[in-house]
C-alpha cells in the first residue's frame, strides 16, 4: 500500500510538497483551514490531488503516515497537537524534498537579509553560468523545484519555521546572517528556542560542508561559545569590524574575501546594493561564491550588476531633487535601523503600522542625526507620536498613503530623501508589505 502523506496548508510549500509527493507515489491529502488561493487550488485540481478547505477533517488527517506542516502553522493549533499526541511524524517541506534532491544546496537564514542575500547568491551563480535555481520563501518552493525543474544547485531562503521540523536535511553551504528578536510568539517567548531553531541550518553538516556566519552578531557568537562542538562544518566568518586571515571583511571602503588561500577584493562603492546591512549580505554571498571557486572577474561583474529587489531600500524616483526610497519590507526595528543608518541625506521618515511591541530606543541617535520630520502612517499613531515628540521637530499623523506621501513631499527640500521604512507590520491599512510599497510608489508617480 502507498504511504499516506497529509499536507497541512495549501500555500506555496504545501502545494509544492503535494506535487512532489504525488510524483513519488504517495497517497496525498491536502487540508487547509482557510480559503485556498485561486492559483493553488487550480494546481491541486490540475494534478487531481484530493484536498479540503475551511476545515481540518480529523479522521482523514489522523490516519496519515506522515504530515507536512506548512511553516505558517503554529504548534499551538489544535490539529497539530492531536497529530503530535498520536505520534505521527511531522516534517517540513524542505525535509520532505531533501532525499529527492540531487543538487548542491546553499541554505540562507537569519532574522533580516534573507531575501536580499538569496537573490544575490543566485545572481552570482547565474552570472557564472551555473544551472542554479532560487527556491524557498522567495518564489517557488524547494519541493516544487525538485519535482518539476531540478537543478545542479539550489539557493534556498529558509525561515526558522522551515528549520523547526528537519531531520535529515543538510546544506552544503549554510549561511546564518544574524539573529535578532522576531517571531518570539512562536517560540514560547524564549530567545534561546529561536536561536536554536536558526542553528538548525547547520544540522547534519559534516567537515566537508561550510558554515558562513557573522562574527559581529552577538546571539550567533554566544551560541557558538556555549556549544563549541555542535557545528561540524568548516567555519567561514564575516565581519565589518576587523581583518581576518580566513573569512570576509570590510577595510577602508573595500570588501575582502580571504578563503581557501585566495584573496578577492573590491571597492564597496562598486557594489550596487548600499548600506551596512548590504555589506554584511555581500560578504556572506561572496564567501559562498569563493567557496565554490567563482572567478574574480565573474564575482566582480555580479556584484556590480545586481539589481536591488523591490521594497528593500528601493530608490523609486527623484522629484525636484528629493529622492523617494521604498523600504516597505522593514517591518521590525532592526531593519529600519539599517535603513536610517545607510541614509546619507536628511530624511523625511514615513513610519508606522501594526506595532509588534517595538522598543524604539536604539533608533533615537540615528533619528536625531538624520530625521528632519516624521510622518506617521497607521491606524493608531499614538505610540510613535509620544515616543518621538521632543526628538523630532515635526511629527505629522496620517492614516492613508496618499496623505502620507503628500505631507512628506511638502516637507522635503532639494537634496533630502523621503524614506518609507515603517518599522511595523502593514495589515492595519494594507494587505501586506508589497501592497504598502506599491501604493507608496503609485502615490509618488502621481505627485
Ligand atoms: P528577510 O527576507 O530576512 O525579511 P530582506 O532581504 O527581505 O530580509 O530585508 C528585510 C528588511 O531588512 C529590509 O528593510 C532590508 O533593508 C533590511 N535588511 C536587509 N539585510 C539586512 C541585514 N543583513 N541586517 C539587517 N537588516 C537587513
Amino acid at each position: 500500500m502507498n504511504k499516506r502523506i497529509v499536507i497541512l496548508g495549501a500555500g506555496e510549500s504545501g502545494v509544492g510538497t503535494a506535487v512532489l509527493a504525488l510524483q513519488k507515489g504517495y497517497e496525498v491529502f491536502v487540508s487547509d483551514f482557510g480559503t485556498i488561493a485561486e492559483k493553488y487550488e487550480a494546481m491541486l485540481l490540475e494534478y487531481k490531488i484530493p484536498y479540503e478547505q475551511k476545515q481540518h477533517s480529523e479522521e482523514k488527517i489522523l490516519e496519515a503516515d506522515m504530515v507536512m506542516k506548512s511553516p505558517g502553522i503554529s504548534e499551538k493549533v489544535g490539529i497539530v497537537k492531536k497529530i503530535r499526541a498520536k505520534g505521527i511524524k511531522i516534517i517540513s517541506e524542505i525535509e520532505f524534498a531533501y532525499p529527492y534532491c540531487d543538487g548542491k544546496i546553499i541554505g540562507i537564514t537569519g532574522s533580516n537579509g534573507k531575501t536580499t542575500t538569496t537573490n544575490l547568491v543566485y545572481h552570482i551563480f547565474k552570472t557564472a553560468g551555473f544551472n542554479v535555481g532560487m527556491a524557498g520563501n522567495v518564489g517557488i518552493s524547494f519541493a516544487y523545484m525538485v519535482a518539476k525543474e531540478p537543478k545542479d544547485l539550489y539557493v534556498i531562503e529558509i525561515s526558522s519555521f522551515q528549520l523547526d521540523d528537519i531531520d535529515r536535511f543538510k546544506c552544503d553551504i549554510a549561511i546564518l546572517l544574524n539573529i535578532t528578536p522576531d517571531h518570539l510568539d512562536r517560540y514560547n517567548y524564549e530567545m534561546k528556542n529561536y536561536v536554536a531553531s536558526k542553528f538548525n541550518i547547520t544540522k547534519n553538516q559534516t567537515g566537508a560542508d561550510a558554515f558562513i556566519y557573522c562574527l559581529d552578531d552577538e546571539e550567533t557568537i554566544n551560541f557558538l561559545k556555549l556549544n563549541p562542538s555542535k557545528i561540524s562544518a568548516k567555519r567561514f566568518p564575516f565581519t565589518i569590524q576587523k581583518e581576518l586571515e580566513e573569512g570576509a571583511f570590510i577595510k577602508e571602503n573595500k570588501l575582502f574575501i580571504n578563503i581557501l588561500q585566495t584573496t578577492f577584493s573590491m571597492l564597496t562603492n562598486e557594489i550596487t546594493i548600499k548600506g551596512k546591512h548590504n555589506q554584511y549580505n555581500s560578504l556572506a554571498a561572496g564567501l559562498a561564491a569563493r567557496h565554490e571557486e567563482i572567478r574574480d572577474e565573474i564575482l566582480r561583474e555580479a556584484f556590480s550588476t545586481f539589481k536591488s529587489i523591490p521594497h528593500r531600500l528601493e530608490s523609486v524616483l527623484t522629484i525636484n531633487g528629493v529622492e523617494y526610497i521604498n523600504d516597505s519590507k522593514a517591518t521590525n526595528v532592526n531593519s529600519a535601523w539599517y535603513a536610517l543608518e545607510s541614509m546619507e541625506k536628511d530624511v523625511i521618515w514615513i513610519a508606522g503600522g501594526v506595532d509588534k511591541g517595538n522598543d524604539y530606543t536604539s533608533l533615537i541617535p540615528l533619528i536625531k542625526k538624520r530625521v528632519k520630520a516624521l510622518v506617521c502612517l497607521g491606524d493608531d499613531n499614538l505610540k510613535l507620536q509620544s515616543t518621538f515628540s521632543g526628538i523630532v521637530d515635526v511629527i505629522i499623523s496620517t492614516n492613508n498613503m496618499k496623505d502620507a506621501v503628500r505631507s512628506a513631499s511638502q516637507l522635503a527640500e532639494k537634496g533630502e530623501a523621503v524614506l518609507l521604512s515603517p518599522c511595523c507590520a502593514s495589515f492595519d491599512l494594507f494587505q501586506n508589505y508589497e501592497d504598502r510599497g506599491d501604493q507608496f510608489k503609485e502615490c509618488i508617480k502621481n505627485l
